[in-house]
């Protein structure tokens, strides 16, 4: 885990996704939880694991991964 704040409410990752908010869900990585991301491109809202926030792209419109556990808005 990177010395980074990826999971702090704000950032926002080199693809342009931003974490929202903390969903209170349990992620699908060992001791994970999962957090709301909005793509600032076209403002489409997913859910990731804590530790993938810093590499996700934006399943709508940058061809990522779909949200995990198929959560949606
Ligand atoms: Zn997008």
């Amino acid at each position: 885990m990177p010395d980074y704040p990826t999971t702090k409410i704000g950032f926002t990752n080199d693809n342009g996704q931003i974490n929202v908010r903390p969903l209170g869900i349990p992620g699908t990585d060992h001791g994970q939880s999962l957090y709301q991301i909005a793509c600032s491109h076209c403002g489409h809202n997913y859910a990731a694991n804590g530790t993938d926030i810093h590499l996700r792209k934006c399943p709508n419109c940058q061809d990522g991964r779909p949200s995990t556990t198929g959560w949606t808005l």
